[in-house]
């Protein structure tokens, strides 16, 4: 479904991003973990081309997105993205934010855009709150409602970059099913996330980065009883 092939990353003389290689198959769950400033969100962010990689490819569906005559916006539907920051408009409501992405990006007409934007919000537990304005929203019910933004859009992946990262602590839970169900939907994500509980119950597969490369990939079980490279078995300690 999405592949980085030799993907490197340059900001000036920095390479934050080395040569990585990662393969996501459809319906896959992988999750990114590793230090802050390894290289996580630059890697989700080149996937979709909010960055342009220095060097190497990344393919969706076999194509390369760095082609010039891919349509950005189109791929950005495609590969829809999640912030840590919701980014909502705060002076409309769940819906019409929900809305304007399908007016705008998708071109779609007031009344089916309200339609679908009804459907996603009921799909992410928010029916009730479509009139609310993000000001009168917890914090997840925000996320969730950019998630449903994200849906409407029918992303064949979603890129998650610390969703509840932002969240008070007993707000995570309602993001993380709505994850889980998006999961079950079959749908292919990259979650970058310090959730261990979410990612060992959710996982396909855990990439640990450090440095800007992939230090260690394997099932959640590995990765977590039986780490095997000291920068993991240092980050897991850390974290724990
Ligand atoms: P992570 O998400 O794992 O914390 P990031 O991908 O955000 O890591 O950042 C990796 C490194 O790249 C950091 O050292 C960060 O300072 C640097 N970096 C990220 N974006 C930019 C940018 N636009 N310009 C310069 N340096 C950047
Ligand atoms: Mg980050």
């Amino acid at each position: 479904m999405l592949e980085a092939v030799g993907l490197s990353k340059s900001f000036g003389q920095l390479e934050i991003l080395s040569e990585i290689d990662l393969r996501v198959m459809p319906q896959e769950l992988v999750f990114l973990i590793g230090p802050s400033g390894s290289g996580k969100s630059t890697l989700l962010r080149c996937c979709n081309r909010l960055e342009e990689a220095t060097s190497g490819d990344i393919l969706f569906e076999g194509v390369n997105i760095g082609s010039p005559k891919v349509n950005v916006n189109l791929l950005r539907t495609k590969i829809g993205m999640v912030f840590q920051s919701f980014n909502l408009y705060p002076h409309m409501t769940a819906l019409e934010n929900v809305m304007l992405a399908l007016r705008k990006v998708a071109g779609k007409g007031k009344a089916e855009a309200r339609e679908i934007g009804l459907a996603m919000l009921a799909r992410v537990g928010l029916a009730e709150r479509c009139e609310h304005y993000p000001g009168q929203l917890s914090g997840g019910q925000q996320q969730r409602v950019a998630i449903a933004r994200t849906l409407a859009l029918e992303p064949k992946v979603v890129l998650f970059d610390e969703p509840t990262s932002a969240l008070d602590p007993e707000l995570v839970g309602g993001v993380l099913n709505t994850m889980r169900e998006l999961r079950e939907s079959g749908m292919t994500m990259v979650v970058v996330s310090h959730e261990m509980r979410f990612a060992r119950e959710a996982a396909d597969r855990v990439i640990f980065m450090a440095d800007g490369r992939i230090v260690e990939q394997d099932t959640a079980e590995e990765i977590f009883e039986r780490p095997r490279h000291p920068r993991l078995r240092e980050f897991l300690s850390q974290i724990n």
